[in-house]
């Protein structure tokens, strides 16, 4: 049978500091197999390697999150390069992106941020994982000069911005948001992506699925939000762990 593959986490999160080994030693039993951990700054980045060369099923991504994006330098930016090419269970840049919502650094830094970090997936051939919140005309601008691959992770936009993200060649990560009552919008979205550019996430800690909404969030917890996508696509749940896990493979390209 084939497992979940979970392509958006943080495990380096404090939330599992008291029992990260467990939790994670865990998954498999519960219907997880693969988990790319994603690096928001220098610190947790390194901490996403580390969790990759602990466990096998673990990948990781280095990036600087938007929240973050004022301690943006090009000496961050070669650190991040450095890194990535430290160990090949790098697969990805991010994440990285946009968020108008919090506006933690003014919008021309984080601008700046996101841009340096597409430039350096397109020279390292790597995919990005783009961080999109309240920010959809300037991350589309951005994107518009960016010609490699990526995901737009945590999707809960609307149908025509997903079509514009579609025809960029980039993948739609959909969270436990799908499963929330209220998520009209991303229930269109699902209902309108094509499958083979899909992919499930949990956000870990974050975005815990209903029903178990407000819990701290595992990757264990990713088969409510898989059973909520494939009844929305009419598919077995199996069905949509594979075809998920075969599109995650493909973008993050990862051997089985
Ligand atoms: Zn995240």
């Amino acid at each position: 049978m084939e497992l979940i593959f979970d392509s958006h986490a943080h495990y380096d999160s404090d939330d599992f500091d008291d029992d990260r080994h467990q939790v994670l030693s865990g998954l498999r039993d519960r219907g997880v197999g693969t988990v790319l951990n994603c690096g928001s700054n220098l610190t947790n980045s390194k901490e996403s390697i580390t969790l990759a060369i602990a466990y096998d099923f673990i990948y990781a991504s280095v990036g600087l999150h938007p929240h973050e994006a004022d301690s943006m330098s090009s000496k961050l930016i070669s650190e991040l390069e450095q890194l990535a090419k430290s160990n090949p269970k790098v697969v990805a840049i991010g994440e990285c992106g946009l968020d108008y919502h919090y506006d933690f650094a003014p919008h021309s830094i984080q601008r700046d941020a996101f841009k340096a970090q597409l430039d350096l997936a397109e020279k390292l051939d790597l995919p990005v994982i783009i961080h999109n919140r309240e920010a959809t005309a300037d991350t589309l601008d951005l994107l518009e000069t960016y010609h490699g691959q990526g995901v737009v992770h945590c999707f809960s936009g609307s149908v025509e911005t997903m079509s514009t993200m579609l025809k960029k060649g980039l993948y739609i990560g959909f969270t436990g948001i799908v499963t929330f009552k209220n998520a009209r919008r991303a229930v269109e979205a699902v209902q309108a992506c094509p499958l083979d550019r899909l992919l499930v996430e949990t956000d870990a800690p974050y975005m815990a699925p209903e029903p178990l909404r407000g819990r701290r969030c595992d990757s264990g917890m990713l088969a409510y939000t898989v059973a909520c996508i494939a009844d929305i696509k009419g598919i077995s749940p199996a069905k949509l762990i594979s075809i998920t896990a075969e599109n995650a493979r493909r973008l993050f390209k990862i051997k089985q």
